[in-house]
């Protein structure tokens, strides 16, 4: 066992503090990473503050992670010590179910084991996430990162980054298609960039006039207000695609009415409150409201490399580690551009 440097949430109303964590020695097909750069996803928010309920106190956010191999186990031939990597939203799966087997542990059958806030397969280990020196990780769920690309840039690919392409790869985005990104966040501003790259035309729907520039700078070729009740109205029966980031609670039958016939909303962002969805707005064009989770490990290698031979990073705030609270503020007020990524170095 290692003792090593964390940030946690010891309580859902007050903020996060220095702690001390023990990791295990890494195992025969264990990685031990000494991290480098931490994004902060709203879910980590969400989870220290227990909106969705199910937090396991003390908990140590974190799931976008980039470091260096510091350690390997007997058995390891996919890394060696030096090796720049990556860890995303979840660091182990049962393996063996269909799920598993085609590549979507992030949908395995017997529960994947999350980053932080859930259990190892054993199901009895709680895991801690990337606010912390070192992780270690079984070798199938790290990633090679290159370093080509500004390391602190590439951490958000790690959730925001493939959150966004798999279902933008699912639902086979391209040329043609008319996307809406709805959110101006973490997840909102890789969605731009990656739609655009794939060359859909995409708009940008926020409720933040400060961010239109910004939203032109990203790669969206149109940007609306959803504040304004016109341009929604003029909006109606545009796009193919809505892909929907936003951390909080909104009304869903106003976006669904921007879809074409056949059109598809796709829900990311997780607010902790249900929804009511009008029956109406799917039938009358045959819309539909789908979901979708991360991406799976070799969906990810791949987005990683995409985004490495187009250049495609965050755009990102540093903060040091003592800064997190004040960054979650700032993360709930939508004042972020567009990640804050945490030097881990601070820490140390
Ligand atoms: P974020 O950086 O905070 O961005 C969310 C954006 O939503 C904000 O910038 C804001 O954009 C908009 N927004 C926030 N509150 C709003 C409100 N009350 N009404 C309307 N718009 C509002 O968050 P993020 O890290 O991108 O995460 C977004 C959501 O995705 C979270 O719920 C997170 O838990 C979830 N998530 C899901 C997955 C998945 O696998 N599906 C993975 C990661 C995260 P504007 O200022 O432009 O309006
Ligand atoms: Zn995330």
């Amino acid at each position: 066992m290692t003792s090593v440097k964390a940030y946690a949430a010891h309580k859902s109303d007050k903020p996060l503090e220095p702690y001390q964590l023990t990791r295990r020695e890494p195992g025969a097909d264990d990685v031990e990473i000494k991290i480098l750069y931490s994004g902060v996803c709203h879910s980590d928010i969400h989870t220290a503050r227990n909106e969705w309920g199910g937090t396991m106190y003390p908990v140590v956010p974190g799931h976008e992670i980039v470091g260096k191999v510091s350690r390997v186990g007997a058995n390891v031939s996919k890394f060696k010590v030096g090796d720049t990597v990556g860890v995303g939203c979840f660091v182990d799966s049962c393996g063996h179910c269909n799920n598993c087997k085609d590549h979507q542990e992030q949908y395995c059958e017997n529960g994947h084991s999350q980053t932080y806030n859930s259990f190892e397969q054993d199901k009895k280990t709680i895991t801690y996430g990337g606010y912390s020196t070192h992780i270690v990780v079984t070798q199938g769920f790290v990633l090679s990162v290159s370093d080509k690309l500004p390391l602190e840039k590439v951490a958000p690919l790690l959730c925001a980054g493939i959150t966004t392409y798999s279902p933008l790869r699912h639902w086979g985005v391209k040329k043609g298609h008319k996307l809406a990104v709805v959110g101006l966040g973490g997840l909102g501003h890789m969605a731009v960039k990656l739609a655009a790259s794939m060359g859909a035309e995409v708009t940008m729907l926020s409720r933040s006039p400060g961010k239109a520039k910004d939203a032109e700078e990203l790669g969206a070729h149109h940007f609306a207000l959803t504040t304004e009740k016109e341009t929604m109205k003029d909006l109606a029966n545009t796009f193919d695609f809505i892909i929907d980031t936003v951390s909080a609670e909104h009304d869903y039958n106003e976006y669904l009415a921007l879809l074409r016939t056949n059109g598809v909303m796709i829900l990311l962002g997780v607010p902790p409150t249900p929804s009511e969805v009008h029956a109406v707005q799917l039938i009358f064009g045959r819309r539909s409201l789908v979901g979708s989770l991360v991406g799976g490990i070799k969906e990810t290698q791949e987005m990683l490399d995409y985004c490495a031979e187009h250049g495609i990073t965050s755009d990102v705030e540093m903060i040091s580690m003592d800064q997190i609270n004040e960054a979650y503020e700032r993360t709930l007020k939508g004042d972020v551009r567009y990640r804050f990524v945490i030097d881990m170095a601070t820490l140390d």
